[in-house]
């Protein structure tokens, strides 16, 4: 019987791979690629060999396992159409050029960063540079030859690639708006600073079951997603008075999606690290490695449950017991940070939105000019593909504004700009099935059009493969992208429609039969959002309506 189609109680008797009940010999490739060599050790081949004798020259074993750990991902070679996805040896679909990921913690850069950031884009990265939906930016077409020229650029400016992919902890999420916000329960930046530098490129944690997704946020809206991060650690308040946090553990989307379950902790924030460490220790101790896609945290949260995670974290790792602490209030009803808003300081942030994420070289150059004219140069990427300026004065923010929109960056824009979101898709990705960014950016455009007084929360996610890098699972309309039947027994792209997703309350729904080709998935957007316009309460959310 293959692994993956045993019985659960049969593949637990002869383990899932945990070091810590000793089952330290690898039990599959990637396990295997992990104990020959670290992940960390890649970058003196990249600089030393890599970079000077080309392509050709990449140990196969590095090009698609160790380069992750310095966020490389060869892209997927133009023009093979997404029925090949999956039924192609990787040599075929690999591209000679590369995916490569900044990982800015936080989400927090500066003009002069941002600068340095637009420049590799136009320099290296024929213009490309999107913002993702965890704070980075992504750059495309990169050249192994040009790597350690990026390398050298970024660390100039304090920024870097380091386990921005692969099996480590990746970048560590934070509220764009910590420590400006006034209504934040606290500024978690020092926390992730903290993590970040003991611990971000550390040989003890570069060899995890798989990535591991951290965030630090005291924000009242909970832009950080919390529910569905591996670890999260969430602002709260104690009975006390006491500023800290509550720990969150477990979350995860793609095939499996579990949202994060609260540990009921009381955390200091200058014990925070130690609490990350501790669990991320778990983690890599406790984490199945047998099965890839049972390999991330969650699974083990799940059968183990939220008292004996935190009896082990306590008992064996941090030496002695948490105190009770409370969950954080809920979410505001739209998580991100677009528009207007006072700071606490009296000054604004102006939070704007390019399509699902799309920006460029050039144009992030013109955002790093607007921030220094209009503001002090603190630039924030988010968690939902968007970007803010910070520290605008009042007399500012129009100019801001009208400026902004001149290079189609919207600060008000309609529902559809402000809440659709998609992955990398056909264009680059090797897993993908579909195309989805010009895809997205086509639906906003129609939607606009169609449906010009909309404006209640609506969350369209749109996702190239059955993974869930735009968060398809917890979406008011989650589009998974695959091939579908046409109205002439044809195969053409098209979505199977996930409805009601709402992050940490519901899981979209996936209707049976509910599929449309990519051509008619206008007219389904527009047709379910007109009837829940004319249906919905006063008050009811597409997810409670659907
Ligand atoms: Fe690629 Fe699939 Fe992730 Fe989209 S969801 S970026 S297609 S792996």
């Amino acid at each position: 019987m293959p692994p993956a189609t045993r019985p659960a109680a049969a593949r637990r008797k002869r383990g899932e791979g945990q070091w810590a009940l000793g089952y330290r010999e690898p039990l599959n490739k990637n396990e295997e690629n992990k104990k020959n060599d670290d992940g960390l050790n890649v970058r003196d081949r990249i600089i030393g060999i890599y970079s000077k004798a080309g392509f050709d020259s990449i140990d196969p074993a590095d090009l698609r396992g160790r380069f992750r750990w310095y966020g490389l991902y060869t892209q997927r070679k133009p023009g093979i159409d997404g029925g090949k996805t999956g039924s192609l040896p990787d040599e075929e679909l690999d591209d000679r050029y590369f995916m490569l990921r900044v990982r800015i913690d936080g989400g927090q850069l500066s003009a002069e960063q941002t600068r340095v950031i637009a420049d590799i884009s136009t320099r290296y990265a024929r213009g490309t540079a999107d913002v993702t939906d965890r704070q980075n930016i992504q750059y495309h077409w990169i050249r192994i030859e040009d790597v350690p020229a990026i390398w050298e650029a970024l660390e100039s400016v304090g920024l870097s690639t380091m386990e921005a992919c692969g099996d480590t902890p990746r970048v560590i999420i934070g509220c764009p708006l910590a420590g400006i916000a006034a209504d934040e329960v606290l500024d978690a930046t020092p926390q992730i600073r903290e993590v970040h530098d003991r611990y971000i490129g550390s040989p003890e944690f570069s060899n995890l079951p798989r990535k591991f997704k951290s965030a630090f946020s005291g924000c009242t809206a909970h832009c950080t997603v919390h529910e569905i991060n591996d670890v999260a650690f969430v602002g709260v308040v104690n009975d006390a008075g006491e500023v800290g946090y509550q720990a969150f553990v477990g979350g995860g989307l793609s095939t499996n999606p579990m949202f994060a379950q609260s540990l009921g902790v009381f955390v200091k924030p200058e014990q925070a690290h130690e609490v990350w460490k501790g669990i991320l220790s778990i983690f890599r101790d406790y984490g199945y490695r047998r099965l890839r896609h049972r390999a991330r945290i969650k699974f083990l949260v799940a059968d183990w449950g939220a008292a004996k995670f935190r009896e082990v974290l306590e008992k064996e790792y941090l030496g002695y017991a948490l105190p009770d602490g409370p969950d954080p209030a809920p979410p505001l009803p739209r998580r991100d940070h677009v528009g207007i808003h006072p700071q606490k300081d009296g000054r604004f942030y102006v939070g704007f939105a390019p399509r699902v994420g799309r920006v460029n070289g050039e144009l992030l150059g013109t955002i790093a000019d607007l921030a220094e004219r209009y503001g002090s140069g603190r630039i924030r990427t988010t968690a939902e593909q968007k970007l803010v300026i910070l520290d605008v004065p009042g007399e500012n923010t129009e100019a801001l504004a009208a400026a902004l929109a001149e290079h189609d960056l919207q600060v008000r824009p309609s529902t559809f700009r402000r809440q659709t979101m998609a992955c990398t898709g056909i264009e680059y990705c090797k897993l993908a099935i579909v195309e989805t960014k010009q895809r997205a950016s086509d639906l906003i455009d129609e939607l606009e059009k169609r449906l010009p007084d909309f404006d209640q929360p609506l969350t369209i996610n749109v996702n190239g493969c059955p993974n869930a890098c735009a968060r398809i699972q917890v979406a008011d309309i989650g589009l998974k992208g695959q091939l579908v039947v046409d109205e002439d027994g044809t195969q053409v792209e098209g979505f199977q429609i996930h409805l009601g997703g709402q992050v940490g309350a519901s899981f979209g729904k996936k209707v049976r039969g509910l599929k449309t080709t990519s051509a008619g998935l206008t007219d389904y957007v527009e047709r379910v959002v007109r009837r829940y316009d004319a249906q919905r309460q006063e008050g009811e959310t597409f997810a409670q309506w659907v």
